[in-house]
């Protein structure tokens, strides 16, 4: 962004500030539209929990933007900015039966992440479909914080016990019409998340009743000049190629659904400081990003 522009909003609304660049987030949601052209139903939601400025949320419901949210209070803000509840996605982690059917009355998409609740839920309501929150067991992501689809991981239902979730809605009647993977963040190496991706095409081979697959998020990207990040595009081309042909073998025209967060917002955002002093001492001088002592 511009720095007299910057310059100019830090007079006008004082310090500190952050600034968003909304022209940055808006070409990254189109780059990933872009990318993924070719493939007839795209369904970007955004990850609401990498920024949820209400400006932010209202910008990206106006590009024609989801909502992925992880608690009850993202849900309502996600409301609040405007987006339709058939536009958001509650995808929660080890929350009560209470709080996903507190979703379910606002409306919003249900995405279930263990046996236990999915049993539960598919007992009391049969008749409203859920999606099924997948751990395909890659180790993908940056590092071992932000790695949440390794075998120990708390998040998702293991791939080994696809079985276990076909019975529950074999004896339950309930309806599973999306599967859902988001194996971590920072993952920069884009034969993994394709790797990832082919478990989650053999998984969905075995559920009937599909409308979508999420192939969740976790694109890296640049934290400063230099820094690699993954290559969208190309991403783009190869998941393309296997995603339509998948839709061919299951016979229907699924939607391909991601959740970026990170990647919509990382590059957009500014905090504004005033320096007040800049005093130097005997002892430490601050020289080229290091302390000399
Ligand atoms: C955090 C999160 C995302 C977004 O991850 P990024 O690395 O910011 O793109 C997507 N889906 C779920 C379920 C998440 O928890």
């Amino acid at each position: 962004m511009d720095t007299n522009l910057l310059l100019n909003i830090a007079q006008q609304y004082g310090c500190p500030v952050y600034v968003y660049d909304g022209n940055t987030i808006e070409n990254q949601f189109q780059r990933l539209q872009d990318a993924f052209k070719q493939v007839k139903k795209l369904k970007i939601n955004y990850a609401a929990k990498a920024l949820t400025n209400i400006s932010v949320l209202k910008l990206l419901k106006k590009k024609g933007s989801g909502l992925d949210t992880v608690s009850i209070q993202e849900v309502l803000l996600g409301l609040e900015a405007g987006f339709s509840p058939d536009d958001i996605m509650f995808t929660p982690n080890g929350v009560s039966l209470e709080e996903i059917e507190e979703a379910v009355q606002l409306g919003v998409h249900i995405n279930i992440d263990n046996l236990s609740i999915l049993e539960q839920f598919g007992a009391k309501h049969p008749n409203i479909p859920v999606c099924v929150r997948i751990n395909p067991h890659v180790m993908a992501g940056g590092n071992s914080n932000i790695s949440v689809g390794h075998i120990d991981s708390k998040f998702g239902i293991s791939v080994h016990q696809t079985p276990h979730i076909l019975r529950i809605i074999e004896n339950t009647k309930m309806k599973v019409n999306g599967i859902h993977m988001h194996t971590g963040s920072d993952i920069l190496d884009i034969e993994v998340f394709l790797y990832a991706s082919e478990i989650l095409f053999e998984t969905a081979k075995q559920f009937k009743n599909l409308d979508f697959i999420d192939f969740g998020s976790g694109f890296k990207v640049p934290y400063k000049e230099g820094d690699l990040e993954t290559d969208i595009e190309e991403l783009g081309e190869k998941l393309t190629v296997r995603f339509n042909e998948f839709c061919k073998e299951y016979g229907k025209d699924l939607t391909l659904v991601f959740e970026p967060g990170k990647f919509l917002v990382s590059q957009a955002g500014y905090f504004l400081a005033k320096v007040n002093v800049v005093k130097q001492t005997t002892s430490t001088v601050f020289s080229g990003g290091r302390f000399w002592i």
